[in-house]
């Protein structure tokens, strides 16, 4: 495995894999790796010729009073994973390197932000539009994989794909989970040691809304009261939003019928953790 820092000898690279026909897959993280970065890369590696996983923690998708500053890294760690992971290129460029001068394009997202973290999180999306955009154009891959924890990145970078006639297939990977159903994220390591005992509760509420609806319940303001009590009785936890909506159009829905998605947020005290959970309904 190969560490490269530059965007010049990433294009050198693959330009020449590119001659060479080569298939790229890409997995784009912003490093603390786990085990679901790990399975991103996993499918990757067997989906594609070369493996490219970068590593930045994208300054432009942190609000000003978000965990930019305390957000997880270790480096050395993550080498080592992403080497034993048979990456090929380890992209791990410096925030000067991605940016060395303000920016005169954005890209903007337009649709599915106005709700989720979108609303909570505003500026958040143009700022991993932006990143991704610009990671496209440097690694030029043929399949990025995406994790389905972050359901609503999923659904923005389709319309990105899609809207700016990217040729990348979007590969969206199952949410992988501790044992005792918190999904997995390198955020978890910020949690205090109650409010990790806590945390499961993100996917309890979930699977409770999971059971409701296997019995028949289609009303979303029924299942949002099940799950925000459910939260509110079982964590110190503040809830930042429980939303239901269609998946992945992100349009609200009187009753539950299609693809759709129920969407949490919960801030702990330096913490705030997201969950999903995205089931067909006839
Ligand atoms: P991050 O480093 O948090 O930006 O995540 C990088 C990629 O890994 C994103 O596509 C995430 O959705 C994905 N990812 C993070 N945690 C998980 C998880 N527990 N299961 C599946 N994918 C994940």
């Amino acid at each position: 495995m190969k560490v490269i820092t530059t965007i010049k000898e990433m294009q050198e690279v693959i330009s020449q894999f590119k001659s060479q026909e080569k298939s790229i897959g890409f997995v784009p993280t912003m490093g603390f790796l786990h085990e679901g970065h790990l399975t991103l890369v996993n499918r990757a590696r067997q989906e594609n010729d070369i493996v490219v996983l970068s590593i930045f923690v994208n300054p432009l998708q942190f609000g000003p009073k978000e965990d930019y500053a305390d957000y997880p890294r270790d480096f050395e760690r993550d080498r080592a994973l992403a080497e034993s992971e048979m990456v090929d290129f380890l992209f791990y460029p410096s925030v000067e390197e991605m940016y060395p001068n303000e920016l005169s394009v954005k890209v903007t997202v337009q649709e599915r932000t106005d709700v989720l973290c979108g609303s909570s999180r505003p500026g958040h999306f143009d700022g991993v539009a932006t990143v991704i955009t610009k990671f496209f154009n440097i690694i030029m891959p043929i399949r990025a994989y995406f994790g389905k924890k972050d359901a609503q990145q999923v659904a923005v970078i389709e319309g990105l794909i899609s809207d700016f006639n990217i040729p990348v297939d979007l590969v969206a990977v199952d949410i992988i989970r501790e044992t005792d159903g918190l999904a997995k994220s390198s955020r978890n390591v910020n949690l205090l040691p109650k409010e990790r005992q806590e945390a499961p509760v993100l996917y309890q509420s979930l699977k409770a809304a999971e059971a409701a609806i296997n019995e028949g319940e289609r009303d979303p303001v029924k299942l949002i009261t099940l799950i925000r009590e459910k939260i509110r009785n079982d964590s110190t936890g503040v809830i930042d939003y429980v939303q239901i909506y269609s998946y992945p159009q992100l349009k609200p829905l009187e009753k539950l019928e299609g693809t759709i998605i129920i969407a949490l947020a919960v801030k702990f005290s330096k913490v705030r953790l997201i969950d999903n959970f995205i089931t067909n309904i006839d």
